[in-house]
């Protein structure tokens, strides 16, 4: 079997011929393969506003820009997930405040939020982690009683739903990465989506140098960054957006073929609650005590499948723990786990079922 990498997106030819569309066009930056990238986001998500910036971070980064929030403020993030989450309250001054996850989705426990709510508690970022949509549902309700805002870091979830509704349009805000680890991607990239039209301004505005048009004059009304998107990674990513569902369907062929064929009673294999989709942008098993991480993961190089462990327990991280010091294994025991005894395995549409079968082969055998 040839060396399989853990990911490998799916760029076809008529792909490349939209960048090469923007290329020769010399209309490099935030054009119209932008505006069609954001309105099919819109559309798929179910939202009046996408808007395309640099990538998933900078979509959070702003979100809490627009939301007002900063120094004295926490913004609740479960304790599992790429360090992004966390890191974007950082930049902004104000404090994260982790909440352990459920073991079965990799998705914050909403059971555990209340009790972290205090009176300087201002939003909630909850994760869709790997491609499943945590209880959206269930986040929304806590935040509603507690006059919270939400932001949504679906970075792995474009296409996820709870009870059909996609993630995204729940919060005030949906974070979409176009990273190349992700269901589609642009190389580099992120949207932005939300319902709420002055949001969508202020955003807009503060991706670019805070420019807004006054009566056809470029004013600077805001201190603004530069998170503009180029025209050719959208052209990049709007190819591959039209393939949305498709890619969601495949997925979950060779999800089917693992959660078949892994047959290790040793391995944890992922849970999908009845209520939701899952679009797999990772397919993360969790080892059984006898097995150490490491050598799992070197086990499964030595037999040409490239792997890795799935995301942070964030508190756990040098920053965090210098930082704060929290007792991680006490406090968030699943994270903890997660993160140490998790392994994300190969699933892009590149793969074909024989692939799988091979590397849920190699698990039974560990
Ligand atoms: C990928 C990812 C991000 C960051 O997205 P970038 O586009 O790499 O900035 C944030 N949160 C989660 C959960 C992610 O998986």
């Amino acid at each position: 079997m040839d060396f399989i990498p853990l990911a490998n997106p799916d760029i076809r030819e008529s792909d490349i011929n939209l960048v090469n569309d923007v290329l020769r066009s010399g209309m490099l930056v935030q054009g119209k393969y932008v505006e069609k990238l954001e309105q099919r986001f819109a559309e798929i998500v179910e939202v009046s506003n996408g808007i395309a910036v640099s990538n998933g971070t900078a979509t959070m980064h702003l979100a809490l820009r627009v939301l007002g929030i900063g120094p004295g403020d926490e913004v609740i993030v479960p304790a599992f997930s790429y360090v992004a989450t966390a890191n974007v309250v950082e930049l902004v001054g104000a404090t994260p405040v982790f909440v352990d996850i459920d073991i079965n989705t990799f998705n914050i426990d909403t059971e555990k939020i209340e009790a972290k709510i205090t009176k300087s508690t201002k939003a909630i970022i909850p994760v869709h982690e790997f491609g499943l949509s945590c209880d959206i549902e269930a986040v929304v309700e806590i935040a509603r009683q507690y006059n919270l805002f939400v932001i949504e870091d679906a970075a792995c979830a474009f296409g996820a739903t709870q009870n059909g509704k996609s993630v995204g349009s729940f919060g005030d805000f949906g974070s979409f990465s176009l990273h190349p680890r992700k269901s589609i991607t642009s190389g580099e990239g992120g949207i932005i989506t939300t319902d709420n039209r002055g949001y969508a301004k202020k955003i807009g505005q503060l991706r670019n140098h805070g420019i807004e048009y006054v009566n056809g004059q470029m004013e600077f009304v805001a201190p603004g960054f530069n998170y503009r998107m180029t025209d050719f990674q959208a052209a990049l990513a709007y190819g591959q957006s039209l393939r949305i569902e498709e890619i969601i369907q495949l997925k979950n062929t060779l999800a089917d073929v693992y959660l078949n064929e892994i047959s290790n009673s040793d391995i944890k294999l992922p849970y999908i609650p009845h209520d939701r989709n899952h679009t797999w942008q990772t397919f993360h098993i969790v080892l059984g005590d006898k097995y150490e991480q490491q050598a799992v993961i070197r086990k499964l190089k030595d037999n040409n499948i490239g792997v890795n462990y799935g995301a942070q327990c964030i508190p756990a991280t040098h920053y965090y723990q210098q930082k704060y010091g929290l007792n991680y294994t006490s406090l968030f025991p699943s994270a903890y786990r997660a993160y140490k005894s998790g392994i994300a395995l190969p699933c892009y549409e590149k793969l074909n079922i024989e692939q799988v079968k091979y590397i849920a082969n190699v698990i039974n055998l560990l």
